[in-house]
């Protein structure tokens, strides 16, 4: 109904109202009604739905009832963050004149509004609306289309914190994407809305679990882009920033426009975009960041994950760094040794640590605090957050400056940063601001006493003010003998003096001097001239501080944000020696070490644990975790890494294994210290995990589906500097298909892919294969049969499992006893059946797939037999993006290619 012509039954209000929601159709409208924020028609019903606040209606629109809800202003926040949350963005709608200018210009005029800003889950910048550990990532995609015909896609990402500030962009391409996401991990994407309507494209976005947020085209525009760029920064050109490509530059101006379309103008301060190269960090698809639960469990939680386990930081910036350097391990040996450094040096100097800890939980989030100035959104506390954080930062100068020994570079660094903040604003700030100051500036007295000479003259005018009315009141007391008397005052009448209506006869007898002002159930009220006078003192008075504390106030405010850059550098130093510390904190209390990671294809583990399971086992004090060592380096130097393939019951501890295996690469190439007693670790350059299988309904997929097509990306991607873990490949189908596709992985990935592997399977019969191939190893875990149960030790050895002990596993789950006896009878039946293992016949009969035995081409360029030329070229055209010229042209080159 909102779109249909006026008519004369709408109000100038309702007029007003759908011209504002159709130019924000996308979003619910906050219209601002005196201390509401007022919601009509269908967003009325959502919010009220979403929100849990009652529906009610509101006059009447073209005829029809007009719902309505409601949120009074002041509690605004709480649910902005449960609507955002969901989903939802927001136009907040501010009344832009008093309501008594509006009633000047007439009696059917509406007070002017406007849409004051559009809230995003991607463009928050509230305390209250963020996470402190988390970053709260806006991210931009767009495609750019490959030259040739078969030509791969490159897509460009920008990604921005708008509550910090940074500014990320890099290149993808269709291989990558996912995985590149998944790092990412966004809070809002947004991308052209033609793209987003590929089915592909938009299961890749759905899948980052990012709101979505389609816009034009001509966002990402890429011939306009550099500009838009230059512009924003107030540059003539980018060179100083570094150099970019071209969908690199389309996404950060696809970015940009959506902030200045979102922010109505404001610029938030953005740092100046920085190309991570994404092929400088250890890709981790979606799938295995799930699975391996880096920074969030399967079932969603914080708690639980291998991020909750290792964290030890103190502040929100630590805790933000810390979390996306575990999203996005390293793969160059300097870098990731300069971190290790900066982990020993303080687990070296644990004094200085944690002299250094202290310092830093008291240290405010000067990062968030100083995007809420720039954009206007910041209150007095913020302020005193970059006070408290330059008063900390040069605090940690101190604590930090060894007095023997050399410092390392990453500490170093951090320390320059530090000694470049603008120490001397910092000391002003300090002294302007009081200890505890009110949330919003227009509260005012937060600038501290002793700061300005004439606000410290006009507030002693006020208290002194104070004191007079005091004084008058027992004056007036005296005078008329009426203890009861007051002087007091309300936002109404200001103030006055009170009496109990019995006594008033003293002061009504003598009007001259005691103006009569109101009669209450039980008194009467008065004022005098006296009285006014000093009123008006005092009011002005206070109208004046206010007025001094507002320009101090922006001047300070100015002032910081002129030394933003510098302000964000100390911060981000904070935020390494946190995560330094931290790491190495963590590394003391639960025995890890560093270990040595190098460019060869080494990953000899010894006696390592699993973090996540071991601190869960600390934690319910029960028995203690079981180290286990690992070595999947080649024997000679130089030489291609090998397979482990671990056989054992369930519950034994295999998964256990595969995953520790993991999460200690991840943990060494993000810097950190490992659980183990000594790691030696050849860079791994992707981590590809096939463990537990979780149904992909969405899609349609079944278990089994979602399986094969996860082992297919490991078998099509996988190279020699790749680590893979299996977990039980084939057990979604019947026996003989299960361990046919587990036999043919194995050999794809021994003789093709020749990457370091775990493989954990329920089938003995693959551990036959070792005969074949020389670099599988058979592992297995130790479990003791006692008084014919099952005892697990937990301990990997060398060997083949000799039984799968399926029903003592069972017995102890609680199957009834009936049902344990017949499946030991079935059992035996079947074992004396099957006396020779089809397996070990397998061995003799069936050579090497004859695929593998020719040359191959480097590993990860092996693709599936598969679409012919033609087919491919075909796959590779976009009919949409075509026009009629290219259209004609690919018909010339498909043609030529057949
Ligand atoms: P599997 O994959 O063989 O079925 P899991 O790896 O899931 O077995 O391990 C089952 C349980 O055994 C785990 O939940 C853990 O509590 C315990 N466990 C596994 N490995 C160890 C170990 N090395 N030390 C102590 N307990 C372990």
């Amino acid at each position: 109904p909102e779109t249909a012509p006026a008519d004369t039954r709408v109000t100038p209000m309702m007029a007003q109202y759908v011209e504002i929601k159709t130019a924000n159709p996308d979003s619910l409208l906050f219209y601002r009604m005196g201390d509401f924020y007022e919601l009509f028609f269908e967003d009325a019903e959502i919010a009220s739905r979403a929100l849990g606040i009652t529906l009610t209606k509101r006059g009447k629109h073209l005829g029809e009832d007009i719902p309505m809800c409601g949120v009074p202003v002041h509690a605004a926040d709480d649910y902005l963050q449960k609507l955002i949350a969901l989903g939802h963005r927001v136009a907040v709608c501010e009344q832009m004149e008093d309501p008594a200018e509006a009633k000047k210009r007439g009696s059917k005029s509406v007070v002017r509004r406007d849409v004051i800003r559009l809230v995003t889950p991607g463009t928050l910048t509230e305390e209250r609306l963020l996470d402190s550990g988390a970053n709260n990532f806006l991210c931009g995609l767009t495609r750019l289309r490959g030259g040739s015909l078969t030509g791969d896609s490159v897509y460009g990402l920008a990604w921005i914190d708008m509550s910090t500030g940074s500014f990320q962009v890099s290149e993808s391409d269709d291989q990558r994407l996912a995985a590149d996401l998944a790092q990412i991990s966004p809070r809002e994407l947004i991308l052209p809305d033609n793209l987003l309507q590929e089915n592909e494209i938009r299961h890749l976005a759905q899948q980052s679990g990012a709101a979505l947020s389609p816009v034009p085209r001509a966002f990402f525009d890429s011939s306009t882009a550099t500009d838009r760029l230059a512009h924003y920064f107030g540059v003539k050109t980018l060179d100083g920033f570094g150099t970019f490509s071209r969908p690199e530059l389309s996404a950060a101006a696809g970015i940009l426009a959506y902030i200045e379309k979102t922010q109505l103008g404001e610029r938030p301060p953005l740092d100046p975009p920085v190309r991570e190269a994404g092929a400088g960090r250890m890709l981790i698809d979606p799938a295995t960041r799930a699975n391996l639960e880096l920074t969030r469990t399967l079932g969603g939680e914080k708690q639980g994950s291998l991020l909750a386990t290792i964290d030890r930081t103190v502040t929100g910036g630590g805790s933000r760094l810390l979390a996306s350097r575990l999203a996005g391990p390293l793969l160059n040996v300097g870098e990731i040794n300069r971190r290790h450094d900066a982990v020993e040096f303080f687990l070296d100097n644990e004094i200085m640590r944690e002299g250094l800890r202290q310092t830093l939980k008291g240290a405010p989030d000067m990062a968030r605090a100083l995007s809420r100035i720039a954009l206007q959104r910041g209150g007095p506390r913020d302020i005193l957050s970059i006070a408290l954080g330059l008063e900390a930062a040069k605090r940690v100068l101190d604590q930090t400056s060894a007095s023997g020994g050399a410092i390392p570079a990453e500490i170093e660094a951090a320390r320059s940063s530090l000694e470049k903040a603008p120490h001397a604003l910092g000391d002003e700030l300090s002294r302007a601001i009081k200890e505890d100051p009110p949330l919003l500036k227009r509260d005012g007295g937060f600038i501290a006493s002793g700061y300005d000479a004439n606000l410290d003259e006009l507030r002693s005018l006020r208290d002194e003010s104070r004191k007079v009315i005091a004084k008058l009141q027992a004056d007036y007391a005296e005078e008329l003998g009426l203890r009861s008397l007051k002087i007091k005052h309300n936002n109404v009448l200001g103030w006055f003096i009170e009496t109990p209506s019995a006594q008033a006869e003293k002061l009504t007898a003598d009007p001259g001097r005691f103006i009569h002002r109101q009669t209450m159930a039980g008194a009467m009220r008065f004022t005098t001239t006296e009285l006014a006078d000093l009123e008006s003192k005092i009011a002005s008075a206070g109208e004046r501080s206010q007025a001094i504390e507002f320009e101090i106030f922006d001047r300070l405010a100015a002032a910081i944000v002129a030394s933003g850059d510098a302000i964000k550098a100390a911060a981000y130093g904070l935020s390494i020696l946190d995560v330094s510390a931290a790491l190495a904190k963590l590394a003391q209390e639960d025995g890890y070490v560093r270990p040595l990671v190098d460019d060869s294809r080494a990953f000899e583990i010894k006696a390592a644990r699993h973090p996540v399971v071991e601190q869960a086992l600390k934690a319910s004090g029960g028995q203690s975790f079981v180290a286990n060592d690992a070595d999947l380096g080649p024997e000679t130097q130089g030489g291609t890494g090998r397979i482990w393939l671990i056989t054992g019951p369930n519950m034994a501890g295999k998964s256990t294994f595969l995953r520790q295996n993991a999460l200690i690469a991840v943990l060494a190439q993000m810097g950190a210290f490992v659980p183990a007693a000594s790691a030696h670790i050849g860079v791994v350059d992707r981590l590809f995990s096939r463990v537990g299988a979780a149904d992909d309904l969405a899609r349609g997929r079944s278990t089994f589906m979602v399986e094969m097509v996860e082992t297919a990306a490991i078998l099509n991607q996988a190279g020699d500097r790749s680590l893979v873990i299996l977990d039980e490949i084939g057990r979604g189908t019947a026996t003989f298909d299960g361990l046919s596709i587990a036999w043919a992985t194995i050999e794809h990935l021994h003789e093709v892919n020749k990457s370091r592997a775990l493989f954990a399977t329920h089938y003995h019969e693959l551990t036959a294969l070792s005969q074949k191939l020389d670099r599988l190893s058979n592992a297995t875990v130790l479990v003791k049969e006692w008084k014919g149960d099952v005892v697990f030790l937990h301990e990997i050895v060398p060997g083949a499992a000799d039984r799968s002990y399926g029903i003592q596993v069972a017995k102890l789950a609680g199957l009834p006893a009936s049902v344990v006896e017949r499946s030991k009878a079935v059992l035996s039946q079947l074992e004396e059946q099957d006396r020779r293992s089809p397996a070990e016949a397998l061995i003799d009969e069936l050579p090497l797939f004859a695929a593998f035995t020719q040359p191959k081409a480097q590993a990860g360029a092996t693709k599936p037999q598969g679409p012919s030329a033609v087919e491919e070229a075909l796959d590779g055209i976009d009919p949409d993006d075509l026009t009629p010229r290219e259209a004609l042209d690919a018909l010339y080159k498909l043609k030529a290619a057949r």
